[in-house]
């Protein structure tokens, strides 16, 4: 039986989530999402999406498909916003110092080593934790990206820019292919 991976392109619909510089986080997180889900269509895993489409879904739905399905994986993919600059990943709080946190520090590095690249950088310290909804309530080890800051101006360029993103959804794909153990 192929591990099953949940990738979780924030919000959708009537839920832009943030938005600047003409770009909307709805429309990057699914973009990102779709071009990581062929990356991985290589690998002997099963991938599947809480959203495909432009539409609205619940926090705790996203989580409850990935519950549903028994996944062995979850990564929530965002767009940050606030003036910032740079990448940071989230685990949940209680999730510090353990197995959860030692993956996400596996995706998290193979992200940055890209990104560094690039120009790009963390965020504050980068690997961060917080109580959001998605990672609390998911029965299985969960991230959330968020990836550069739409309401910067050299941080949309680069999110505009398709090869950029391809070459951030790749890493993300190798990135949670070391997670799962495929590589
Ligand atoms: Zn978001």
């Amino acid at each position: 039986m192929p591990k099953i991976l949940v990738l979780d392109p924030g919000h959708g619909g009537e839920d832009p989530g943030a938005v600047g510089n003409n770009l909307k986080e709805k429309d990057l997180t699914l973009k990102l999402a779709k071009i990581c889900a062929e990356k991985l269509a290589s690998y002997d895993l099963n991938v599947k999406f809480t959203r495909e489409n432009d539409r609205y879904v619940t926090l705790y739905e996203r989580a409850n498909i990935a519950n549903r399905l028994h996944a062995d994986y979850f990564c929530s993919i965002h767009i940050n916003a606030g003036g910032g600059t740079g990448f940071e990943s989230y685990v949940h709080s209680t999730a510090v110092g353990k197995h959860t946190d030692e993956l996400r520090a596996i995706l998290h590095n193979q992200i940055m080593a890209y990104l560094k690249k690039k120009g790009v950088k963390e965020h504050g310290q980068g690997k961060k934790a917080a109580n959001f909804a998605v990672l609390r309530t998911t029965a299985m080890p969960a991230v959330l990206l968020e990836c550069l800051f739409i309401d910067t101006p050299a941080d949309a360029e680069k999110l505009a820019d398709e090869s950029f993103l391809h070459g951030l959804a790749n890493e993300i794909a190798y990135g949670l292919a070391r997670v799962l153990n495929l590589v």
